[in-house]
């Protein structure tokens, strides 16, 4: 079966059939350009052999391209409102499986063997983008189910993801992100490909997953808590903004020892650091709240 529903005319007439109403609290904004659908899922670069999870079908859109590309897809949507829509939608396209419920809520690896399938698969949507971070860093934290993310964002957060140190882009997001996956902006995609249209631009963004951690140490949390107290305050001095930050308990003796250990800068930001260099020093800085613990 060929994809067909993204296009205005098609959507509209098939949110009247089922007198659907949008829901602006879900995120649901639904693709009305073909060349959208069409760009994800080639930059997915899906096969037959290739099992897509794609979060929030909404109403069937970019899913109908997935079932043409991918051999299989298993969709979890959350509004149960769709259950008619999505029948309609997806009549014909037989490698389709539905799955209702909250994706945040979802076991996934359980998902996967009770519908059969065996990792890893390849994670396509367009987001909810009220919980894109949630979603993603829930996803990237078990980065060994899948080969790839490739997943519509607002245009600014896909930058945050994808941007490197001393930029003004780059921040908590894209060291977590970057921990786990590469991230790549691949399509930018305006407002009027929605209907309704968001506020916002969105982006596209493709994330290779990676073996293992892109920069290794000793605890993935306390890496993401120290990252999280240099750019909640990125205007401070790296040494003042962890000791500000009272979750770490790091003092500024400590933070200032630590970035002299790596031979940084005392005075250098938190902008500065590569993800690397924020490994090693929760490393450190790890070791050294540990003899305070004692
Ligand atoms: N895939 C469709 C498209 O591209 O036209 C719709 C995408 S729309 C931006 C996001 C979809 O995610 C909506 O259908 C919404 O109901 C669904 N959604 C929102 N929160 C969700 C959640 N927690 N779990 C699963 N789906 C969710």
């Amino acid at each position: 079966m060929k994809p067909y529903l993204a296009d205005p005319k098609k959507t509209k007439e098939l949110l009247a059939r089922h007198e659907f109403l949008i829901k602006k609290g879900y995120g649901q904004n639904f693709l009305i350009d073909p060349s959208v659908p069409e760009g994800i899922a080639a930059a997915a670069g899906l096969g037959p052999e290739d099992t897509v999870l794609e979060i929030g079908p909404g109403i069937g859109t970019l899913t109908q391209y997935l079932a043409a590309a991918a051999g299989r897809v298993i969709a979890v949507e959350i509004d149960r409102k769709l259950e008619p829509v999505l029948a309609d939608s997806l009549q014909g396209f037989s490698n389709v499986t539905v799955v209702w419920g909250d994706i945040l809520k979802q076991d996934i690896p359980r998902l996967l063997a009770e519908h059969g399938v065996t990792p890893p698969v390849k994670v396509v949507a367009n987001l909810p983008y009220y919980i894109t971070s949630p979603i993603l860093m829930g996803l990237l934290k078990q980065a060994d189910l899948f080969s790839s993310l490739t997943v519509m964002v607002q245009a600014e957060v896909g930058e945050r993801m994808a941007a490197a140190p001393g930029s003004k882009a780059y921040g908590y997001l894209s060291v977590s992100v970057q921990y786990y996956a590469e991230p790549q902006v691949v399509l930018s995609v305006p407002p009027h490909a929605f209907l309704p249209q968001p506020k916002v631009s969105s982006a596209v963004v493709r994330l290779e997953a990676l073996n293992g951690p892109a920069a290794p140490c000793r605890d993935a949390d306390f890496l993401f808590a120290v990252s999280k107290a240099a750019f909640l305050q990125r205007r401070k001095t790296l040494a003042n903004a962890l000791a500000g930050y009272a979750p770490l308990g790091v003092s500024r003796e400590q933070a200032e020892a630590a970035l002299a250990e790596l031979g940084l800068d005392a005075r250098i930001r938190g902008e500065r650091l590569s993800l690397r260099e924020f490994a090693a020093l929760s490393d450190i800085l790890r070791d050294k709240t540990r003899l305070n613990d004692k």
